[in-house]
């Protein structure tokens, strides 16, 4: 659990590996076309020697630093429209010869400013909660790949709704809740039998989110109370640092998966709450997903916790049978 400096410097080593990796496909790119555009070779050529000259004409007479400045800035304007008509004459966008990041706020360094970057942030809490093969699960299971299809368009009479219907009703509040993220605070609990894409609403949320620059940490609640566990023992396997457990607190989405199979007591309890109450002060967003019914709330964890904290939460039923089968189908 808890990072090592050599660890750190792994993930650092991953940037420098991305950099290395993104200017090895700006320069395949730009061999490609200027190979199929001569034309172009010819413009970034003079790019680069107009600089030059402007440059070394700025040493030469310093009383006409500001004219050559201007005059170059002009040049290089013009040459770079002619460049991407160029690009765009030809079939490419216009920004296809501009560099390329993975992460365009730090641009791969993985600090702003001397601060750490969402993405570093990212990449340390990914290795801290091991959840690195995430990524991999949610380039799976996303919204794009969700499927109404494997809902029944069945009325169900004693909800006067189709699971398909349900679903679609679903679906909408969790776009919103992800459209607005940033400016309405809100928690979401999803609750219904196992099998009827619960944990692959989770993992749809948790995508768009990541994609977007939050901070996500995914956790089953089997894996958060053994979290607090090991930090309240100092287990010496397993060591649970003051950082990771800071992280649950103000990481900007928190997802809690399966609350409700995990072995719980009153220390547990007092944990859960402790954390679902710091995140709701620190208006951090929590998805919870649970195959307990909201009348088994009370019994699982106290009135305290269903009252004070499920009161703030969008409760969003899920309903059918178990579509697990027809899924990938
Ligand atoms: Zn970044």
């Amino acid at each position: 659990m808890s990072m090592t400096a050599s660890d750190f410097n792994k993930i650092l080593r991953t940037y420098d590996n991305k950099q290395a990796k993104n200017r090895q496909s700006e320069k395949t790119r730009q061999e490609k076309v200027f190979n199929e555009i001569p034309k172009l070779a010819e413009l970034h050529k003079r790019i680069s020697s107009i600089s030059l000259t402007s440059i070394m004409s700025a040493i030469e007479h310093p009383d006409r630093k500001d004219y050559y400045e201007q005059d170059l800035k002009e040049n290089l304007a013009l040459l770079k429209m002619q460049k991407k008509a160029l690009l765009i004459e030809n079939g490419y966008s216009e920004n296809y010869l501009d560099p390329i990041y993975d992460c365009f706020d730090c641009n791969d360094t993985g600090y702003i400013a001397n601060q750490k970057c969402h993405c570093l942030n990212q990449a340390i809490i990914d290795f801290s909660y091991e959840q690195s093969n995430l990524k991999t699960i949610l380039d799976k299971e996303n919204f794009d790949t969700f499927s109404f299809n494997v809902y029944s368009k069945e009325k169900d009479v004693k909800l006067g709704i189709s699971p398909y219907d349900n679903m679609r009703s679903v679906h909408n509040l969790c776009m919103n809740f992800i459209k607005t993220f940033n400016t309405d605070f809100k928690n979401l609990i999803l609750y219904g039998h196992s099998g009827l894409g619960k944990t692959f609403l989770c993992n749809s949320i948790a995508k768009e989110l990541l994609d977007s620059s939050h901070t996500v940490i995914y956790l089953s609640a089997f894996q958060l109370f053994r979290l607090f566990e090991n930090y309240r023992f100092h287990k010496e396997e397993e060591i649970v640092t003051n950082d990771d457990i800071e992280n649950i607190f103000i990481c900007d989405l928190l997802i809690i998966d399966d609350l409700g199979t995990e072995f719980s007591n009153a220390v547990t309890k007092a944990e859960l709450f402790n954390c679902l109450n710091t995140r709701l002060l620190n208006k951090k967003s929590t998805v919870v997903s649970t195959n307990l019914a909201p009348g088994q709330w009370v019994d699982q964890y106290s009135e305290r916790i269903t009252s004070r904290i499920f009161g703030y939460y969008t409760s969003l039923k899920f309903i059918g049978s178990d579509i697990r089968m027809n899924r990938y189908n």
